[in-house]
C-alpha cells in the first residue's frame, strides 16, 4: 500500500514581495506624523553635531520626560521596580536609558542601540600655526571619510577645553547666522592638472586637511620685528580675549570640525532629509523617542544605548567594546529585588535581544557598480532589517540567526511597520561593520536595523523622512513586544 501523502496546509495565494516607496500606503494621519517626526529630528540633528552635544540633548530629554539618574537613585537608597525609568551616562558621551519591565531583569532586556560619533576632523594637540601669510588649524581625521569631500565647504568648530584647572569651555562657532565659519582650500582648477591625475584617495591627503582660520596680524605686534607668526599671535589673542583660553589648553581639548549650518529638508517634494552625522544620530535619536514614548510599563525591561568611538571601532572607555554597559546592568541587578548576582548578570545578557541601530547604504542609481539591487535597501521603502554586515565573505558580521529575523518581522509587521531587508553592497564591493557583534558575544539574539542612507559618512549625508518614521516606529514596536 502505498503512504497517502500529508496534507498541506491551504495557504494565501502566492504573491510577489518587493520593496517600494511606501509613501502612498500611509493614512493621512501617518504622513502628517512622519512629518512631525522628522521636524523634531532635523532640530535634534542640527544642535547634535558632537557625541557630547548629542549626550546632553539626550539627557536633557530623558530627564524632562521623568528619567533619574541612576547614581541618585542609588544615593537616595531606591530600588529599582517595575516602570522605572533610569539612565547612567559615561564621560558625558556615551548613555544607557531604561524602562523597568514587570518581568524579573533576569529575563532579558530588549535593547536598541546606536551610535551618537560621526565621521569628522579633530584638533591635533598642537593645532594651530602660521604658514603663508594665514593662521591654520592642524588636524586628524576621525572615523572612514573621503578627504576630498572636506575641502571648500563652510565648516563649524564645536567641542570642549578642560583648563588646567578642570574648569570647562564649551565652543561652538560658526553655527549661529552671524558666526564666522571656516574652511579647508583646495587647488584651483587651472593648476590642478597634477592633482587631477592622482587618485581620489590621494588627491587631498591627510595632512592637507588644514583648517583656514584668520589671516589679521596681531595689532600690537604689527611692527615688531622680534615678533613671528603674527597672525598666529593674532588668533592667540582673540581667543584669550573671548574664551581666556592660552595655547598650552589645546593639549586638553577636543575640537571637531564638522559640517556648518542647519540639516534640512531636500528634493522639490521635500521627502528627504540632509544633515551631516545621520551615521548615526538618525537612529540614535529614533532610540531615544521610542524609549521615551513607550506607553505602559513594558514586559522585558527596555533599553537604549547611545555609544561613542563606533566610526573608530568601538574602542575605548565610552566605545561598544567597553565594559560600560556589562558594568551598568550589574548596577541594575545590585538594585533589583531581590538583587541578582554574577549569574543573574550573564542569564540577563544572554536572554537579552536587541536591535544594532545602526544606517544601512541605498541602492544609489549614480552607482550601480557596487549594487546588488535586488538586494539593496530603496529610499523611502522602510526601516531596513540586515541580517549581517561584514566584508569577504561576511567576515566580521554577527549574522543574526533565523529565528530572531522571524520574531523581528512578526513585531514589525504587527506593529504596521514598513520595513526591508538590505545588503551593504555588492558582495566583496567592501562592507562595514556596526556594534552588533559586541553584544552578540553575550549569546543575546542581535540584528542590524537601521535608516539606509545615501553618501553614507560624507559631509552632508541624505536619508528619506518615512524611513527615519519607520526606524522609530520599528524601534518602539520591538522594546515593548512580548515575546512568543
Ligand atoms: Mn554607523
Ligand atoms: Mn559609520
Amino acid at each position: 500500500m502505498p503512504t497517502r501523502k500529508k496534507a498541506v496546509p491551504a495557504s494565501a495565494p502566492a504573491r510577489v514581495w518587493k520593496r517600494d516607496n511606501a509613501w502612498n500606503r500611509l493614512e493621512a494621519s501617518e504622513r502628517e506624523a512622519v512629518e512631525a517626526y522628522c521636524r523634531d529630528y532635523v532640530a535634534f540633528l542640527s544642535a547634535a553635531k558632537t557625541e557630547r552635544e548629542a549626550y546632553d540633548l539626550a539627557v536633557a530629554d530623558l530627564r524632562a520626560r521623568g528619567f533619574v539618574d541612576l547614581e541618585d537613585l542609588e544615593r537616595e537608597g531606591g530600588r529599582l521596580r517595575a516602570g522605572l525609568k533610569v539612565y547612567r551616562g559615561c564621560r558625558g558621551k556615551t548613555l544607557m536609558a531604561a524602562v523597568i519591565g514587570r518581568r524579573p531583569l533576569e529575563d532579558g532586556l530588549h535593547i536598541v542601540g546606536g551610535h551618537t560619533d560621526a565621521p569628522r576632523l579633530d584638533a591635533k594637540p598642537v593645532p594651530l600655526y602660521q604658514d603663508g601669510g594665514v593662521a591654520l588649524l592642524d588636524t586628524h581625521y576621525y572615523g572612514g571619510i573621503k578627504k576630498y569631500q572636506w575641502v571648500a565647504l563652510p565648516l563649524a568648530l564645536h567641542g570642549v577645553v578642560i583648563r588646567q584647572d578642570g574648569s570647562r569651555l564649551a565652543i561652538c562657532i560658526g553655527e549661529a547666522a552671524d558666526d564666522p565659519v571656516f574652511a579647508i582650500t583646495d587647488i584651483l582648477p587651472h593648476l590642478g592638472k597634477d592633482q587631477a591625475a592622482k587618485t581620489m584617495a590621494e588627491g587631498i591627503t591627510g595632512e592637507g586637511l588644514n583648517v583656514l582660520l584668520g589671516s589679521l596680524p596681531a595689532a600690537a605686534a604689527a611692527d615688531d620685528p622680534e615678533v613671528k607668526d603674527k597672525v598666529k599671535l593674532g588668533i592667540l589673542r582673540l581667543l584669550e580675549e573671548r574664551y581666556g583660553m592660552v595655547e598650552e589648553d589645546f593639549a586638553s581639548a577636543e575640537l571637531e570640525v564638522v559640517p556648518a549650518g542647519p540639516a534640512r529638508e531636500l528634493g522639490l517634494d521635500r521627502s528627504m532629509l540632509l544633515g551631516y552625522g545621520h551615521d548615526d544620530r538618525i537612529c540614535a535619536y529614533a532610540g531615544l523617542r521610542a524609549l521615551g514614548d513607550l506607553e505602559g510599563t513594558p514586559e522585558h525591561t527596555a533599553v537604549v544605548l547611545l555609544c561613542d568611538k563606533e566610526e573608530i571601532g568601538s574602542v575605548g572607555a565610552t566605545g561598544m567594546d567597553s565594559v560600560f554597559f556589562e558594568n551598568t546592568v550589574a548596577e541594575f541587578l545590585a538594585l533589583a529585588r531581590p538583587r541578582g548576582g554574577d549569574l543573574a548578570l550573564r542569564r540577563c545578557l544572554e536572554r537579552s535581544r536587541m536591535l544594532s541601530a545602526d544606517v544601512n547604504a541605498l541602492h544609489d542609481p549614480n552607482y550601480p557598480e557596487v549594487s546588488s539591487p535586488n538586494n539593496m535597501a530603496q529610499i523611502n521603502a522602510g526601516v531596513v532589517v540586515a541580517k549581517y554586515t561584514g566584508a569577504r565573505g561576511k567576515s566580521g558580521s554577527s549574522d543574526a540567526s533565523a529565528e530572531f529575523m522571524a520574531e523581528v518581522r512578526r513585531v514589525f509587521n504587527e506593529a504596521g511597520v514598513v520595513w526591508q531587508t538590505g545588503e551593504l553592497g555588492k558582495v566583496d564591493g567592501g562592507g562595514g561593520g556596526t556594534i552588533a557583534m559586541f553584544l552578540a558575544r553575550y549569546g543575546m539574539d542581535v540584528v542590524d536595523c537601521g535608516v539606509g542612507l545615501f553618501s553614507m559618512h560624507a559631509p552632508w549625508e541624505v536619508a528619506g523622512k518615512l524611513d527615519a518614521y519607520m526606524a522609530y516606529k520599528g524601534y518602539r514596536a520591538f522594546l515593548a513586544h512580548t515575546r512568543r
